[in-house]
């Protein structure tokens, strides 16, 4: 069923509301060492033409033999999006000519996909949760890359990538925002990245994404959409959507069509700008590929693949909101990285889970941030931030010291315990030492303790003296209640 148009995300136009309708082809490389159809590496780099058999480089008479290990992650990859797998499948040549392409027809799926349809659920910022359908998952070969900017007047070809296995999972175009599409692309690479079927790694193009635009009154039939290709981060997918949605609304309400065509996405200009037009569009003369056999396997190896899944995202979020009793929203943000959610589970096993869910979430994912590090080689690991949690709810450092020790862990890797010690940051709450404090810092301001007779607030200022006389060791607590009694509040 098609989903009720959402005032609250249609965008304003001189004409009334326009909801934007968009659907995502996400082109995802198989986390192969080998190729589609041959063994030659599917590493990423290398020096050009170094990782190419003579099938990827379509020498005549080569013939392409599938690899097992790719079905399975189609396979793997397809039941983490809850879809429906195909038993049969056939492969097509899809013909069309260009220099990165040396067979002159790329291997894919067209009628007949390994894998048909599934759902993918998003969780919105403000707490809607939206089911994006999945249409298909077919398997596909990569073609190379022509190398415009080596030579003054010639082109290379660099074939590495030709035939590297792509898994291409086409959405319906039920997406209806920008955001929307970066939660939806973000959740299926969460998905793989759980199922071990892509690194995910966009910046190196083992995921990047078509996608396809059209802009509608609520309730109108589905405009003309425009196709824009091989956007290769997030936060493009994002921009080029908003870009591409406002053209078409300037365009209608200017009293012109929408031509079909496909675009490119300038980052630079943050705009789209026309590559080729329908009139030019491939006829690809598809047909099934007379050098492979369907693809067939049966129910067992799909129940086998389907027993060896690990929890996904949802599962965890669910158990994290269950077992931790955390918020959806601390719960999504921490399961949408495997990494994360994993280090958050060492930090947070035996200790109070909210707590350590702050630390994770705030101090740590700050200092990542800026250090621009990944979770996996954070310079504090999850045992020694779960050590400092221990630190503090035993009583031996205060939360403020704790923010310190926390810095000096992610200077040096020392466990929090040592660091405690070698520097004299245990907390005081020998109450006689604090109590002797108090009663210094008071005496020395009359005026200071008369004002909290009249306003209980000021109180403040004498605990900050006294955390400041301490070098911010003594307890809080232990300082407050004494505060209060020298001053005769309690
Ligand atoms: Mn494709």
């Amino acid at each position: 069923m098609e989903r009720q148009a959402d005032f609250a995300k249609c965008i304003k136009g001189s004409t009334g509301d326009w909801e934007v309708v968009v659907g995502l082809e996400i082109h995802a490389q198989v986390a192969s060492r080998a190729k589609l159809f041959s063994g030659a590496s599917a590493e990423f780099g290398g020096a050009p033409n170094t990782h190419v058999s003579l099938v990827d480089a379509a020498m005549p008479g080569m013939l392409p033999v599938i690899n097992r290990f790719c079905v399975e992650q189609a396979v793997r990859s397809g039941l983490g999006l809850k879809a429906e797998i195909n038993l049969k499948s056939v492969f097509d040549r899809k013909n069309y000519f260009y220099p990165d392409l040396p067979q002159g027809y790329q291997i894919s799926q067209y009628k007949s996909p390994i894998v048909g349809e599934g759902e993918v659920l998003i969780d919105m910022a403000d707490g809607e949760a939206v089911t994006i359908g999945i249409e298909r998952l077919h398997l596909e070969q990569d073609a190379g890359k022509s190398v415009h900017d080596q030579h003054p007047t010639s082109s290379y070809v660099d074939l590495n990538r030709s035939g590297v296995a792509l898994m291409e999972i086409v959405s319906r175009p039920d997406i209806r925002s920008a955001e929307e599409a970066r939660a939806y692309v973000s959740k299926v690479r969460a998905i793989l990245r759980y199922l071990g079927t892509c690194d995910g790694n966009m910046e190196e193009g083992s995921m990047r994404a078509d996608v396809n635009v059209s802009v509608r009154h609520p309730g109108d039939d589905l405009g003309t959409r425009c196709e824009i290709k091989n956007v290769n981060s997030i936060r493009f997918i994002g921009q080029a959507i908003e870009h591409e949605a406002r053209r078409q609304i300037d365009i209608i309400e200017d009293g012109g069509v929408i031509d079909q065509e496909t675009r490119l996405f300038d980052p630079r200009k943050g705009e789209t700008r026309s590559m080729r037009s329908k009139e030019e569009a491939h006829d690809y003369r598809y047909f099934p590929d007379p050098d492979l056999l369907p693809l067939e396997f049966d129910q067992a190896f799909v129940d086998e693949i389907a027993g060896s899944l690990p929890e996904l995202p949802d599962a965890r979020k669910q158990r994290f909101i269950d077992d931790y009793s955390l918020s959806p929203y601390d719960a999504g943000v921490l399961v949408s990285d495997r990494a994360s959610a994993q280090y958050f589970e060492t930090a947070a096993k035996g200790r109070d889970a909210k707590v350590a869910a702050n630390w994770v979430m705030g101090e740590l994912f700050g200092l990542l941030n800026r250090a621009d590090v990944e979770i996996e080689t954070s310079p504090i690991s999850a045992e020694h931030l779960g050590e400092l949690i221990d630190l503090i709810s035993d009583g031996t450092i205060s939360g403020r010291i704790a923010k310190d020790v926390f810095e000096i862990m992610a200077e040096t890797g020392s466990a929090p315990g040592s660091i405690v010690d070698e520097r004299g940051l245990r907390q005081v709450s020998d109450t006689g030492e604090i109590e002797r404090i108090v009663d210094e810092i008071v005496s020395a301001n009359p005026d200071q303790a008369a004002q909290v007779a009249e306003r209980p607030k000021a109180i403040g200022w004498f605990v900050g003296q006294i955390m400041k006389a301490t070098q911010g060791k003594a307890n809080p607590q232990v300082v407050n209640e004494l505060l209060k009694k020298r001053l005769g509040m309690s």
